[in-house]
């Protein structure tokens, strides 16, 4: 072998600072950390899906075009299977728009703190990524919108509502202004939408350059499968089918995908529950010298007031209670998030905080740091 082989095959030069994303699992007895569903799908669905799978030709290429499944997502919109495309996972489907809309020589623009993937998979397509700041409660300023889309002139621009890790649902003005200011492909990214009460697709339109990004690994119960799709006009689906990979999606995933919409009343029935123990989970959080972001999804983002969140977070691990640590994240200082999980896990988790918060064992009771939206205070991940 000829010297070292990293050195021998670098890696592509705007590739070499990328640190990946991170998401640590550690093995505890309630786990509230990936913003999962905390349910299983309904058994019936189980059922339904191994009958099909029993019938499956699997020596043949999948349906290339998803043609079942795009015309079940379409209709439970209300929207024409033309103005829709799925992927393996709502990541795929960003990555399938970055690579049509973005890449080399163009510009992304996102509004921090948001999900980390937007950035991340712009940069891997080989885009500039432009970083608007939001306030420190999160909302987003429409002069910083203005300030981020005349000076970058981004050829796409991000919205997550709700956003993920603050939980903030965006209001349909902000949509609105990105519109009206030219801010290239407004992505609405809509991960946790059912558990809020405002959705984008109302403002989707063949004139618009608005496209809606939803996904089922929340509200429908299979982040095991890795399934995603997006709506939007139908000269944006069709320039996305011709950059995708043939058979992109396999034939179980078709086949889940469809039939998990014939359960739309279990789901409901589930985000019904998720949001009942949200609102119970933030007001017994407010209760304790906790600050809440206000959430429309399925977790919560604080930020304890008399330890830190470092601290805070290693006191619920070692009560095996797992939340997600964003507390060493730009613009996220001392902040924790937790994803809502069944009454009893909440419950779990609720008694843990109140142990920790109230107990002697917390190993850094340091005042949270004063500096907790600046964005130079790096991520180490
Ligand atoms: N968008 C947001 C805002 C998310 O939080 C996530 C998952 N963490 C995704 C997209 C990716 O979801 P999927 O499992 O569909 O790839």
């Amino acid at each position: 072998m000829v010297g070292n082989l990293p050195e021998v095959i670098p890696v592509r030069d705007d590739l070499r600072a990328l640190e990946g994303y991170h998401s640590p699992q550690v093995d505890v007895r309630v786990r509230l950390n990936t913003n999962e569903s905390p349910l299983p799908p309904p058994d019936a669905w189980r059922d339904a899906l191994a009958a099909e799978l029993s019938r499956v030709e699997w020596h043949r290429y999948p349906d290339r075009r998803a043609t079942e499944l795009r015309e079940a997502i379409a209709q439970m919109h209300g929207v024409t299977a033309d103005m829709v495309f799925a992927a393996n996972g709502s990541n795929e489907v960003l990555q399938t728009i970055l690579l049509t809309y973005a890449g080399a020589g163009r510009t992304v623009a996102t509004f921090e703190p948001t999900y980390q993937m937007h950035a991340q998979i712009a940069r891997v397509v080989g885009s500039s990524v432009v970083e608007g700041e939001r306030d420190a409660d999160f909302s987003l300023d429409p002069a910083e919108m203005r300030r981020v889309v005349e000076s970058a002139r981004p050829h796409v621009t991000f919205l997550t509502s709700p956003n993920n890790p603050t939980g903030l649902v965006e209001p349909a003005e902000r949509v609105d202004q990105l519109l009206q200011l030219g801010a290239g492909l407004v992505v609405v990214d809509e991960a946790y939408a059912q558990f809020a009460d405002w959705s984008a697709l109302s403002m989707l339109d063949e004139q618009r350059p608005l496209v809606v990004t939803r996904t089922f690994s929340k509200t429908w119960s299979m982040a095991g499968i890795r399934l995603g799709y997006v709506i939007g006009p139908t000269w944006f689906i069709s320039e996305l089918d011709k950059v995708v990979l043939p058979y992109h999606l396999d034939v179980a995933k078709q086949i889940a995908g469809r039939l998990a919409l014939r359960f739309v009343d279990d789901m409901d029935e589930r985000v019904r529950l998720i949001v009942a123990e949200r609102e119970r989970l933030a007001a017994a959080m407010r209760g304790m010298a906790i600050d809440v972001t206000p959430s429309g999804a399925n977790f919560i983002l604080f930020r304890p007031r008399s330890v830190s969140g470092r601290g805070l977070w290693q006191g619920l691990l070692d009560r095996s209670v797992l939340v997600r640590d964003c507390s060493s994240w730009p613009r996220l200082a001392n902040c924790l998030r937790v994803t809502v999980g069944t009454p009893d896990e909440n419950n779990a988790f609720l008694t843990a905080l109140d142990e920790v918060l109230t107990g002697d064992d917390v190993v850094d009771r340091s005042t949270p740091d004063p500096s907790a939206n600046d964005p130079s205070t790096k991520a180490p991940s």
